[in-house]
């Protein structure tokens, strides 16, 4: 016989507990564990009017959209929705059976208000940072920087040729934002290239074909990891342009160096970071040694001598040619002491004329030159720091650990779902970044310090 529920659902009082409905190992609960909002109260009380009608609590708001990062719930509406209904959900918000929801565009009106006056995310983000110090989980000796492009909410059906420009009916949020990152050397003033589209609906996004397949319009999102445990100190947005990612790198580690005192000793990072100038500002104004390939353009494809076919000899400051001749900058006597560092920041050195027109190696060397010179970065020291490390045991080991910060954003883009941005704009994109890397360290702490282990704070 077929058994039929016959138990009404109608009783007038409940005993229930929201506490006990919550799996132990629910990752919510987990995470519970290492959400601190305490500093946040404090951190936003002077934007809040002491008069007037309550607000919506900003500490429920932060719940529900840790809520949305940490499970990878994309849509504000959606989050909302399972917020009410789920039990889990409302135990993390302390919301209890009965508590309101907010609706879901009260998110939108604190974003553009009291959130980004108060800077809320970053600070928020930095809180897992100090947790994850307080817990021991960075080791402070080695950090990794890499940079990943994640889609924006524009297409190409709503943009303009680059060199046409803006529409003038052209106003949004996304567009004053604009406008005012076009001198900021992470975004506008990061290239003099103009763009091959501009996106009406979102201008700060870069038209993107890096990726090998069909173009689209991007930002990049700049992560500075420790590589113990792969903690994300620092996150950055930025256009996705080399340069710019480059100049996030730099903020990120003052940025960490400055709040949380951190001092790495070396950095892993792929070519894109192994530019002259920049592997000087790591060796020679932070003291960090570069764990990354040096980006070097002197190669020659026509099978003649490479500039690493020449020996440099610091002690006299020459180059020796695989002829055994001397390249100098100066042939004459006393023009050395007149010289002024080069316009280019590129020293030249010179063979004598006399020498390689009796040259053996002549045809090798420079044919259809009338002289072959060799150039050298005024940051050439800090390459060759960079060239001789790539020969090291650390460095093999640097290599290997660079994976984490790749693993890092396709966590991000896989399990977060966060392979498109929701919100437009420099301020959206950096929002979204901050809240992703803060669920991604807040995940961190709760795998590495699960609930048998007693936690250091909190
Ligand atoms: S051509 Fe000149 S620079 Fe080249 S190997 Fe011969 S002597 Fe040296």
């Amino acid at each position: 016989m077929m058994g039929e529920r016959t138990v009404m659902q109608e009783p007038l009082f409940y005993e229930f507990s929201l506490e006990r409905h919550v799996p132990a190992d629910h990752l919510l609960r987990r995470i519970d564990r290492f959400v601190d909002l305490t500093s946040i109260r404090e951190h936003l009380r002077p934007f809040y009017s002491d008069t007037g009608r309550p607000s919506i609590d900003p500490e429920l708001m932060i719940r529900m959209l840790l809520i949305g990062y940490c499970l990878g719930i994309r849509s504000e509406r959606r989050l909302c929705d399972e917020v009410h209904l789920n039990l889990a959900y409302r135990w993390f918000c302390r919301l209890g059976l009965d508590g309101a929801v907010p609706d879901h565009s009260t998110f939108s009106k604190n974003r553009h208000g009291r959130f980004r006056d108060s800077d809320l995310l970053r600070r928020l983000f930095e809180t897992t940072v100090e947790r994850c110090l307080v817990e021991g989980l960075v080791g402070g000796e080695g950090f990794a920087v890499d940079a990943s492009l994640i889609k924006a909410d524009a297409n190409r059906q709503r943009s303009v040729p680059g060199n046409e420009g803006l529409p003038a009916e052209a106003v949004s949020h996304a567009v004053r934002e604009y406008l005012t990152v076009l001198d900021d050397a992470a975004f506008g003033a990061s290239t003099p290239v103009v763009p091959k589209f501009i996106s009406v609906a979102d201008p700060a996004s870069r038209w993107t074909g890096a990726n090998g397949g069909l173009a689209f319009f991007a930002y990049s999102t700049n992560y500075l990891i420790d590589l113990k445990h792969a903690v994300i100190m620092d996150v950055e947005a930025t256009t996705s342009i080399r340069q710019a990612e480059v100049t996030a790198q730099r903020r990120m580690i003052e940025r960490t160096q400055e709040r949380f005192g951190v001092w790495p000793q070396r950095l892993a990072a792929d070519s894109a970071y192994g530019s002259a100038d920049n592997l000087a500002w790591l060796v020679h104004e932070r003291g960090i040694e570069p764990h990354i390939p040096v980006f070097d353009k002197s190669g020659r494809e026509n099978g003649t001598f490479e500039r690493s076919d020449f020996r440099y000899n610091h002690k006299r400051d020459v180059y020796i040619c695989p002829g055994g001749k001397e390249l100098r900058q100066y042939w004459q006597e006393g023009r050395a002491a007149k010289a002024r560092p080069p316009i280019d920041g590129l020293y030249r050195y010179r063979a004598r004329k006399l020498e390689c027109d009796s040259c053996s190696l002549r045809a090798q060397c420079r044919p259809g030159e009338q002289g072959r010179k060799v150039l050298r970065s005024i940051h050439e020291g800090a390459r060759d720091l960079a060239r001789e490390l790539s020969g090291t045991d650390a460095y093999v080991t640097s290599r290997r650990e660079r994976k984490k910060v790749e693993m890092l954003f396709a966590h991000l883009k896989r399990i977060l779902k966060m392979d498109r941005l929701r919100l437009r704009g420099p301020n959206g994109a950096k929002d979204e970044f901050l809240l992703a890397a803060t669920a991604q360290n807040l995940r961190k702490l709760a795998m590495l310090l699960p609930a048998g282990v007693p936690a250091t704070a909190g």
